[in-house]
């Protein structure tokens, strides 16, 4: 398997990843989305509220707020020694305290543990008109996206197979080249050549393919190479988030192996 990385930034990679079936690449895909777990709001008590929002509405939106955090520090509740009853392992407190007129954004949650915090400051959760209140405290525990679309580490992951493109002699009537929507084809002396957008950005439209009269080109796909991309919602890194989908399948895979061995 060979891994080839062409963005990594905090929130967002894209890379070529070879060698592998399209099982893999699914596998992957799905762990990014649904196996890393992630902290977010899990519970809440509201002490005051006479915002527009019901209690409900408040809680709904405090949840889906992602929540940036060290995940290695912390266990799953279901996983921990506390056995579920709540420890700072497995839980992390937050408050909120907002009087109107303000709309209140996530950057005024106080979180009790410095490491553990909104991933965007600025996600509005509720608009208070003049002496309005909010006083609620939350709790936060990991999960994943299993459980609760709240707990989902990638937001976007997807793939497409490594395109492939044969060119044979033709007359270079440049119809491809108007036809292809990014531009990534064009006439280089007697022959259609890739542009320097590189291959990588080809969408296997096949328009080319369609418009050409002399059958000059055909468009394909390496069924051993795809090209990734995901995104993350800010709980954890995007290369933070790649090593823990990899890691997560490893370990099921291991765990079906010791429960085959017993059979
Ligand atoms: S490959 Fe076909 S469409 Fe493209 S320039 Fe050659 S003849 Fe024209
Ligand atoms: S398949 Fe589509 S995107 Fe790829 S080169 Fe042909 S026209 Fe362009
Ligand atoms: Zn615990």
């Amino acid at each position: 398997m060979d891994i080839d990385i062409l963005e990594l930034s905090e929130r967002k990679a894209r890379f070529v990843l070879s060698g592998v079936s399209v099982s893999f690449a699914n596998a992957l895909r799905r762990s990014i989305l649904a196996e890393v777990p992630v902290m977010a709001i899990d519970e809440i008590n509201i002490y005051d509220n006479t915002s527009v929002l019901f209690d409900e509405q408040l809680a709904l939106r405090m949840g889906l707020i992602p929540l940036k955090a060290d995940t290695k520090n912390f266990s799953m509740p279901e996983d921990c020694t506390c056995e579920g009853n709540g420890c700072p392992t497995c839980r992390v407190s937050m408050t909120l305290s907002a009087e109107g007129p303000k709309i209140v954004n996530s950057g005024e949650i106080v979180s009790s543990d410095p490491g553990v915090h909104p991933a965007d400051a600025t996600i509005p959760i509720v608009e208070l008109k003049d002496k309005h209140k909010v006083v609620l405290e939350a709790i936060a525990r990991l999960g994943t996206y299993r459980k609760h679309a709240k707990w989902q580490a990638g937001i976007v992951s997807g793939y497409k197979n490594m395109p492939v493109l044969t060119f044979k002699e033709c007359d270079l009537c440049g119809e491809c080249v108007k036809v292809c929507p990014r531009d990534i084809l064009k006439i280089e002396g007697n022959k259609v050549e890739i542009t320097d957008k590189g291959l990588i950005e080809c969408s296997l439209c096949k328009l080319c393919e369609e418009i050409c009269e002399m059958d000059a080109i055909s468009v394909g796909y390496d069924p051993e190479s795809f090209v990734m991309m995901f995104e993350t919602s800010g709980g954890i890194t995007a290369a933070e988030l790649a090593v823990e989908a990899a890691t997560s399948i490893k370990t099921r895979a291991q765990k079906m192996g010791e429960i085959l061995d017993t059979l």
